[in-house]
Order: C-alpha cells, then sequence, then structure tokens
C-alpha cells in the first residue's frame, strides 16, 4: 500500500491537486482512499460532486466514537474513490493534530485505513507538532511538497520540509520527501524557481501543474477535470503526475536539506525580479 500525503500552503491547491490525482489514479483501476487532513474540509468535495461530506471529529462528538460505523465517515466518490474527512475541533479547544491522530485510529480500528494508494491531504502552513502528526506517526509515507513560485508557498514548504528533515533522523525514519509539486500561479521565473529549489533541498520536480481555467469551470460544476474534461491537457496533466508519484520510490537514506531563510531569500531573489 503506497500512502502519500500532500502538504503545502493553505489555497495552494492541494485539494484541487489531490483530488484529480486520486481521480487519475482510479482511471488505473486502483483502490484508492482520500483523507482531507484539514480543517477546512473540503478536501474530497469535487469527488463527492459537490456534497460536504460529515468530518469524522463532528461525528464523534455527535455520537461518540464507540457508536461510529464505517458507512458513517467513508463516502463513494467518483469512480469508487473512498472519501473520508478528518475535519477540526470546535473553534477555539482541541488540537487539529491530535484530531487527525484520532481519525486515523479510528478508521484503523473500522479496517477501513486500506486500499492500494491512500492520500492524505494535509494543510501545511503550520507545521506544529499537531500537522506533523500524520509523518511522524508513520501514516504519510511519502510526502510531496505542493508549492508555486509564490515566497510564502515555498517558505511554507521549506518548513515542512524542516519537519521531515528532523523526523528522517529518528532510527526508525517514519517519512520520506517523494518530491516538490509545482502547482503553478503563472508567476514570472516560476518554473525555474521551484525547480532549483526542489534540487537544493535535495529533491525533484516531480510535476509541474499550469495554471488553468478548467480547473475552476469544472470546480464549480462540482468535479474533477478528470471527470469533467478528461480529454483535456490538463487531465493529462494529472495522470502524468499519478504516473511519476507510482514511479517514485524514494530512498529512506535521501536526507531532505531544507534551506535556511538567507538561502530561500537570495534564491526567490535570483528568479523573482522587476
Ligand atoms: P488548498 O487545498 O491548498 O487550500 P485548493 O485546492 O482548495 O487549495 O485550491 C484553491 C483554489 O485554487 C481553488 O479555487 C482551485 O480551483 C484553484 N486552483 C487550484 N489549482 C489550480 C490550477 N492549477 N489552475 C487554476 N486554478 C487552480
Ligand atoms: Fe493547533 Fe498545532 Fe497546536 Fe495542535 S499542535 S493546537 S494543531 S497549533
Ligand atoms: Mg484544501
Amino acid at each position: 500500500m503506497k500512502q502519500i500525503a500532500l502538504y503545502g500552503k493553505g489555497g495552494i491547491g492541494k485539494s484541487t491537486t489531490s483530488a484529480n490525482l486520486s481521480a487519475a489514479l482510479s482511471e488505473k483501476s486502483l483502490d484508492i482512499l482520500q483523507i482531507g487532513c484539514d480543517p477546512k474540509h473540503d478536501s474530497t468535495r469535487m469527488l463527492m460532486h459537490g456534497q460536504w461530506i460529515p468530518t469524522v471529529l463532528d461525528l464523534v462528538r455527535e455520537k461518540g466514537e464507540g457508536n461510529i460505523t464505517t458507512e458513517d465517515v467513508v463516502f463513494s466518490g467518483y469512480n469508487n474513490i473512498r472519501c473520508v474527512e478528518a475535519g477540526g475541533p470546535e473553534p477555539g479547544v482541541g488540537c487539529a493534530g491530535r484530531g487527525i491522530i484520532a481519525t486515523f485510529q479510528l478508521l484503523e480500528k473500522l479496517d477501513a485505513l486500506y486500499g492500494d494508494v491512500i492520500v492524505y491531504d494535509v494543510l501545511g502552513d503550520v507545521v506544529c507538532g499537531g500537522f506533523a502528526m500524520p509523518m511522524r506517526e508513520g501514516y504519510a509515507r511519502e510526502v510531496y511538497l505542493v508549492t508555486s513560485g509564490d515566497f510564502m508557498a515555498l517558505y511554507a514548504a521549506n518548513n515542512i520540509c524542516k519537519a521531515i528533515a528532523r523526523l528522517s533522523k529518528r532510527s526508525k525514519p517514519c517519512c520520506t520527501l517523494g518530491g516538490v509539486i509545482c502547482n503553478s500561479q503563472n508567476i514570472e521565473g516560476e518554473l525555474g524557481l521551484v525547480s532549483e529549489f526542489a534540487e537544493k533541498i535535495n529533491s525533484e520536480l516531480t510535476g509541474f501543474i499550469p495554471r488553468s481555467q478548467i480547473v475552476r469551470v469544472s470546480e464549480v460544476n462540482k468535479k474533477t477535470v478528470l471527470e469533467y474534461a478528461p480529454e483535456s491537457e490538463q487531465a493529462d496533466v494529472y495522470r502524468k503526475l499519478a504516473e511519476k508519484i507510482m514511479n517514485t520510490n524514494p530512498d529512506p537514506d535521501k536526507k531532505p536539506t531544507p534551506l535556511s531563510m538567507d538561502e530561500l531569500e537570495t534564491l526567490a531573489q535570483k528568479y523573482i525580479k522587476a
């Protein structure tokens, strides 16, 4: 079973990329489980044709953990992709990260944590102990950093890289850096910048996803690009990404090398110019 996680700054395109990636993987007759690990809980919405599925944490609060069945939390979406939303704590109380782990433990208890590929879609603005849980506890085994050429997106990606580097020093490494996915924001010099960033952190550019209107059109039609516009070039971009990820087997001995703030700023200055 391949367990991959897409981490990145809020709004960078993690959920869009995750859902299209899951859809592309499902075309290969693979059994896919996608778990949204962002309190925003909209990771699986396009796979569910616009439906906001109940979150695990809401259900735990309403029914109590012992009364939850698999049918309550796992929903069948496009191409039989199984969809779960962890959800978040009540505003002002609780820890989102703990909630994510509680979700995984519940899914394990229900024997629902299976498939050929599990795609975790995780918020990465803050790489606190909470949001690092999926990596630390050995669920998110291959981490992909979703970024664009935007400086703050790279800053977030670099912080996630720091967390992976720290965790990979443990005697039993629990996660590896799979690569960097550039979800373009049409920034000048973006491809060069993100490619060099990937190289500098001892990784590689797994894919470059162009900014495309078809993504937004598919979204308003409550579908992934793979479903709404299967013949489009953008659909092929996601298929290529799926292929690349399936063929990636990160070496646990290849440790990521996050940049210092100075190095990151110098790199950005090289590509982002007036
Ligand atoms: P995140 O999950 O990282 O918070 P989303 O996947 O929700 O981000 O994406 C934020 C917005 O950006 C969405 O409205 C989505 O349609 C749009 N978007 C994401 N990727 C692309 C792309 N490649 N081209 C055009 N729009 C995109
Ligand atoms: Fe929030 Fe992270 Fe602190 Fe948990 S560990 S309460 S997710 S900031
Ligand atoms: Mg999201």
